[in-house]
């Protein structure tokens, strides 16, 4: 069904071909003019017309009732070419056995005189696939190529034909086509099969096919073979798997209008449903990698043209204008630290309703419960008897406690010029937890450290490592410690690092290892000081 659907409407001249317009426009004019070139090579990605161009091109030479570049379909030559039956037109496709013989014959026969069209035309495929050997050959033929021979190369991969081939081509680089261009062809299609299918379903197969004409008509074929003749967006949803994809825009768009709620219930919506939730959280973190290029340069949105309907696009620019780009850069972060969690965690909806939280408010209310919820978590941890055993002090055990319950009193930040330690310790949990969106990594450098002294508005943060003191030490990392600190303490604060070999943090801490720890739990004891041992 769908090789035919393919074949069925297979365009016919150019005026039939959608897309590619740039190609038609110029190879029409140069058919008008007279100008036929001896070799032409077309680059691009599968499924994007290279060799139904191919073959419109080498009957369009050959008719001989051509108007405005147009095929006449009805003389003998369009008639022998549409049949197949040509001994003037050779495919051949350099990707199969015998494309090299294939080559060693074209030698031969390429200066024999024409069976019965004016232009004897090699359509060589997937050229990139031919030995050394056969380009070589190629090459001989195609630096004296005979008068009435004309040659039309299609690869996939042009870094791998050779430059003395290259050189003696016309280059034309067939793009991606753009979702309206797809959706253009298959409302030709579904009208001329009497299909009923909803506009929004087609553009669905559209987005589906990523450009190429030849997925989108292979898709629909397959949709129409399988379904009734009425097409919803549900049963295509179903078919294509797609319906990730269109929730993580709305996802995204409720985040960015922080509305969490709607957002929490998307991703549950997709659970109850059997979806794949990092399936989903790819397609979520696309879109907002999308939003965020947008918003830099709305003229980068051309990228997209492939994956989205324009007016999807215009949507996306609009969102992209409401939203700020810190608010789109923390979200990709956040759900980008969400992904690995997903598969791990036993409710795999929580690390994206955490991320949805996080990325919904700019720190209020919600945060601070889900900070309640972590710390509760750790006291209990903390308060396992087991731990006594890890040579935990009970000292850094007190600590930590006070530190969680500091928290919450810190709420209400005055204006401070001169710092105190209490104020900086008190704070101190914040700080690691209010990092992490902006880096990870940072937090649990932080958590090897402790403030020591302030002065003025300077803050000294210990740590007995001189790896830790180093790194923390680079110049982003340590402004992004102070942007931190001054929002949190609400004054132009300054850091300094230093060794301090008499800080006792607890004993296993060492320079953090490379494996990633996936649970949520260890990665909140690990910020909350290092104080805890882990699971
Ligand atoms: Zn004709």
């Amino acid at each position: 069904m769908s090789e035919t659907l393919y074949r069925k409407y297979r365009p016919k001249n150019f005026a039939e071909i959608i897309g590619q317009a740039h190609i038609v426009r110029t190879l029409s004019n140069s058919i008008k003019n007279e100008r036929v070139g001896h070799a032409y090579l077309f680059t691009g990605p599968r499924g994007t017309g290279k060799t139904s161009i191919a073959r419109i091109l080498a009957k369009t030479i050959n008719c001989t009732n051509l108007k405005d570049a147009i095929s006449c379909e009805k003389c003998e030559s369009c008639k022998i070419i549409t049949s197949g039956k040509s001994l003037d037109i050779i495919e051949i496709d350099a990707a199969s056995n015998t494309g090299v013989d294939n080559i060693r014959e074209l030698r031969e026969t390429v200066a024999l005189s024409n069976a019965s069209l004016k232009y004897k035309v090699y359509i060589i495929d997937e050229v990139h696939m031919l030995s050394t050997g056969a380009f070589n050959a190629l090459l001989k033929t195609l630096e004296e190529p005979p008068a009435h021979v004309v040659f039309i190369l299609a690869t996939t991969e042009i870094h791998k034909v050779p430059q003395t081939i290259l050189s003696r081509c016309q280059r034309f680089d067939f793009v991606r086509l753009p979702i309206q261009n797809i959706i253009e062809k298959l409302t030709l299609i579904t009208k001329s099969e009497k299909v009923k299918i909803e506009k929004e379903a087609l553009e669905m197969i559209a987005i589906s096919a990523e450009g190429g004409m030849r997925d989108a008509e292979s898709m629909l074929g397959q949709i129409i073979s399988l379904e009734d003749k009425n097409i919803t967006v549900s049963e295509v949803e179903e078919i294509l798997g797609t319906a990730d994809k269109k929730t993580a825009e709305t996802t995204a768009e409720m985040i960015l209008e922080k509305n969490s709620s709607g957002a929490i219930a998307k991703v549950n919506e997709l659970l109850e449903n059997g979806y794949d939730l990092e399936v989903f959280n790819k397609s979520l973190i696309n879109y907002l990698r999308q939003l965020m290029i947008i918003k830099i340069d709305p003229a980068l949105k051309k990228y997209f043209s492939s994956e989205m309907t324009s007016e999807r696009l215009e949507k996306m620019a609009e969102l992209s204008k409401k939203a700020e780009l810190s608010q789109i850069i923390s979200a990709i972060n956040l759900f980008l630290e969400a992904q690995s969690k997903i598969s791990s965690f036993i409710l795999p909806q929580l690390p994206l309703e955490i991320a949805i939280i996080k990325a919904t408010n700019t720190f209020p209310e919600e945060i601070r419960s889900e900070n309640d919820e972590e710390i509760s978590k750790i006291k209990t941890q903390i308060s396992k008897p087991q731990l006594k055993n890890q040579n935990l002090e009970e000292k850094d055990n007190n600590l930590a406690i006070e530190q969680f319950n500091n928290i919450k009193t810190e709420e209400k930040n005055e204006t401070v010029e001169n710092i105190d330690m209490s104020t900086v310790r008190s704070n101190w949990l914040k700080l690691l937890i209010d990092i992490r969106p902006f880096n990870h990594s940072l937090s649990a450098l932080l958590s090897n450290c402790q403030p020591t002294k302030t002065e003025g508005n300077i803050i000294t943060l210990g740590t007995p490592y001189s790896f830790y003191c180093e790194r923390l030490n680079d110049k982003n990392n340590r402004l992004t410690v102070e942007e931190v600190f001054s929002k949190i303490l609400k004054s132009q604060i300054k850091i300094r690092i230093e060794i301090d070999k008499n800080l006792v943090l607890k004993k296993e801490e060492e320079p953090p290892k490379k494996s990633e720890q996936n649970s949520l739990l260890t990665d909140a004891l690990k910020i909350m000081g290092g104080k805890v041992v882990e699971e």
